[in-house]
């Protein structure tokens, strides 16, 4: 399959499918902005609880957090974002489309007319998205909606420290919304205007910084491994010293290999004692540490693995998304779509199709799906026959399907059907939620 012609039939399976439709679709849709169907809420959750759970359940060195959106805007000229939160942008004089100068094709021709030295000088373009707070729209009540949700950590170094009693090394994870005035949109969710960040700010001993930011390249990277992101796809790039943003000792991106090319996944930076030694500055705050243990006061450096749910959602997908010949029971071969998704991810863990609308077996069907739901997401699915009830299945990542036929009627057996394998085994209801739960962990 073509490369575009891959991103072409993800983005048509997530319309079809309810997993991501256009914003504001029945308008004409709203400047690269994307809602989250059914499936798709489902998907980017799962995406999002198993960043949380590597980051903050699993570990007793992180902690979590929801700060707002708006903040106070002496944060962003503290933490730098108000005077250099830019890209350079450029107009082409011909169609008047604007670009980022950085973003231009080597040929210098416009990408939408083809003009040739068409550009304007670049200027800087503040990324950052201004409103005001309260009825009166004058200066002293300018506010930004945060490019970032890291700045809501910082400020509540003192806060979590002091609550917690955590001692650098600590970290504190955060999830939530983050708005660029993007130049250039673009490739489905992987550049929007609004999207979602999962960051997690890492304070410990200055001397112990170059430690803590390789350990958190090499688990960062892991992470994407581990939730099925083939090898061959991923990748850490060390950034060049020229790319360095003004704060950072060293930053890695993970790269996903996109059907476009390589592009970010998460950054992952060493941003030394510059965040807090702003925030001390602008707001007057001593937010050093005291370390009791050895007597000594210092400002904690911070490694930042800074992530997109959006990004890895749309890397989780395009990773899944398979098209394979399989035999069709009658000798020859059908077309299937699967999303070999991580069980943990799959937005339905399991499906439970009886055989047919018969009355008497829809109400077993009611029973065993009102005993995995509580535990598990599920779908019931009646209409169609069964083959294709499983070809739907399989093409939103369900890893299994449990089929109730006249057989369970007399044996109180059912048959999992497994998405990856297509094999059938028959297991007894009584054991079938333990035996389910242990399919879905392996
Ligand atoms: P890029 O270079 O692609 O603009 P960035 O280096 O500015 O990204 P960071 O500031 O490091 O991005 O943000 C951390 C993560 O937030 C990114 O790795 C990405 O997953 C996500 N992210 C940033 N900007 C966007 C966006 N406009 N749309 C979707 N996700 C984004």
């Amino acid at each position: 399959m073509a490369k575009h012609d891959q991103m072409d039939r993800v983005v048509n399976l997530a319309k079809r499918r309810g997993l991501v439709f256009p914003s504001s679709e029945i308008y004409g849709g709203f400047r690269s902005t994307w809602d989250y169907g059914p499936l798709g809420v489902l998907l980017k959750r799962n995406v999002k609880d198993a960043w949380w759970r590597s980051m903050v359940q699993l570990r007793d060195d992180i902690v979590g957090l929801d700060s707002a959106i708006l903040m106070a805007p002496k944060v962003w000229e503290a933490s730098g974002h108000l005077a250099t939160f830019t890209d350079p942008l450029v107009d082409c004089r011909n169609c008047k489309e604007r670009f980022r100068a950085d973003q231009l094709p080597e040929s210098g021709a416009c990408p939408n007319c083809g003009a040739k030295d068409s550009f304007t000088e670049a200027r800087n373009f503040n990324l950052m998205f201004k409103t005001y707070v309260g009825p009166v729209e004058d200066d002293a009540s300018v506010a930004y909606l945060r490019p970032e949700t890291a700045q809501g950590i910082f400020v509540n170094f003192q806060n979590v420290q002091t609550t917690t009693r955590k001692k650098p090394p600590f970290g504190i994870a955060q999830i939530g919304k983050s708005f660029r005035n993007e130049i250039t949109p673009g490739n489905f969710v992987f550049r929007t205007r609004e999207f979602e960040q999962m960051e997690m700010e890492y304070f410990v001993p200055p001397e112990d910084g170059a430690k803590w930011y390789e350990y958190w390249c090499q688990e960062r990277y892991r992470w994407y491994l581990d939730l099925g992101i083939p090898e061959d796809k991923l990748r850490l790039r060390p950034h060049e010293t020229e790319e360095l943003s003004h704060y950072s000792a060293g930053t890695s991106d993970v790269e996903f290999l996109y059907p476009w090319g390589w592009g970010e996944l998460e950054g992952i930076a060493n941003r030394t004692d510059f965040d807090l030694t702003q925030h001390s500055t602008f707001s007057g705050q001593d937010l050093s540490y005291y370390d009791q243990e050895h007597d000594r006061r210092y400002l904690p450096h911070v490694i930042e693995p800074a992530a997109g749910a959006d990004r890895a959602t749309l890397a989780f997908l395009l990773a899944a998304y398979e098209e394979e010949d399989v035999d069709n029971g009658k000798g020859g071969t059908e077309s299937r779509t699967v999303l070999r998704l991580h069980p943990s991810l799959a937005p339905i863990k399991v499906a439970v199709l009886p055989l047919s609308k018969n009355e008497r077996l829809v109400p077993v069907a009611d029973e065993v799906a009102g005993l995995l739901r509580r535990e598990l997401m599920i779908d019931v699915d009646v209409a169609g026959s069964i083959g294709r009830r499983y070809r739907r299945q399989d093409e939103v990542g369900t890893p299994m399907c449990v089929t109730v036929d006249f057989d369970t009627l007399d044996d109180r057996a059912v048959t999992i059907r497994d998405r990856d394998s297509m094999s059938q085994e028959r297991v007894p209801i009584d054991g079938l939620l333990g035996e389910l739960k242990d399919r879905l962990q392996a």
